[in-house]
């Protein structure tokens, strides 16, 4: 039986996500010239925040083609390519750029930085929309390379200057791992840390409450398909606490038994949860005191 809940200092929506969110919200409620309003790819890794949005009347193109020409289209927090954005614009297709200007620092020092003859590497995962839009904005693609981790980092060849770059959620301490390897790749390494203040304010908080409160348990919750919280799961993981990664309040059922070898347990959430979805968990949560963490 749960007596205690502990909240994460910093949990839920981050700057950027919660700025794209908004925007997105206010078109489709303001939508005076009844242009459709898209997004390309999903808005935000939360299929429940997803789905009220597009009962609000947002529509969700697989691809920058799929966008009808005349409407109007928001660039997400995780920001486009740049053939993207031109694509859209020659087609009469108003744009909204949402990027996150924590995003667009990373897409301009890729751009700058293959200006200036760096080879690009982005520390992060190949298939995540930010990554495919960061390298989008290198000069010429065939100078930049994407890796996951230390054991990709290792097979890079050298270079007489490489640029390491990270995807905005990466955890600390693997870029300063990378960039060790790197620095014997090549005698100019320019590492630029774009791992943003969001991402590591809930990093260090989700350590915090496993650190300082002696939880016997968190409860995660978030997109299965956001990588944020992933790395939150990681972090947890990494500290030896049972970790309870749900998207919405009703798979606590099924994980009763989970809850029920539990005294005090703690609440963590990515930048992609909205706060709705974390109270909706925490009212379903029969316990006695509720607190925020330190
Ligand atoms: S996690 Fe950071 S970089 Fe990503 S949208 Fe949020 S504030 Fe921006």
């Amino acid at each position: 039986m749960i007596e205690k809940v502990i909240m994460a200092e910093h949990a839920g929506f981050c700057f950027g996500v919660r700025r794209a969110v908004n925007a997105i919200s206010d078109s489709l409620s303001n939508n005076h010239d009844n242009r459709e309003v898209w997004t390309i790819g999903l808005p935000i890794h939360n299929p429940q925040e997803v789905a009220r949005l597009e009962a609000l009347g947002l529509k969700v193109a697989k691809d920058a083609d799929e966008v009808p020409s005349g409407a109007k289209v928001l660039i997400r927090a995780h920001g486009e390519s740049l053939s993207v954005m031109e694509n859209l614009k020659s087609r009469n297709i108003e744009v909204i750029d949402m990027t996150c200007p924590f995003v667009k620092k990373a897409q301009d020092m890729a751009a700058n930085l293959s200006l200036e003859n760096y080879y690009v590497i982005l520390l992060g995962d190949k298939n995540h929309p930010e990554i495919k839009g960061i390298l989008g904005h290198v000069a010429d693609n065939k100078n930049a390379e994407v890796v996951a981790d230390e054991s990709e980092a290792e097979k890079v060849a050298n270079h007489p200057k490489i640029a390491l770059i990270s995807q905005t959620t990466q955890r600390e301490e693997r870029l300063a791992k990378v960039a060790g390897i790197l620095t014997r790749k090549s005698s100019e390494l320019h590492v630029c840390n774009t791992i943003c203040k969001a991402t590591h304010e809930r990093q260090q908080a989700a350590k915090e409450l496993v650190r300082s409160n002696n939880v016997d348990g968190v409860i995660l919750i978030g997109g299965k398909e956001s990588a944020n919280t992933g790395k939150l799961r990681d972090i947890i993981d990494s500290e030896g606490v049972s970790v309870l990664w749900i998207e919405e309040p009703e798979e606590l059922e099924a994980n009763s038994q989970w809850l029920n070898d539990k005294n005090m347990v703690g609440i963590a959430a990515g930048a992609s949860t909205p706060e709705w979805l974390i109270d909706k968990v925490i009212n379903n949560i029969a316990a006695k005191k509720v607190v925020k963490g330190v």
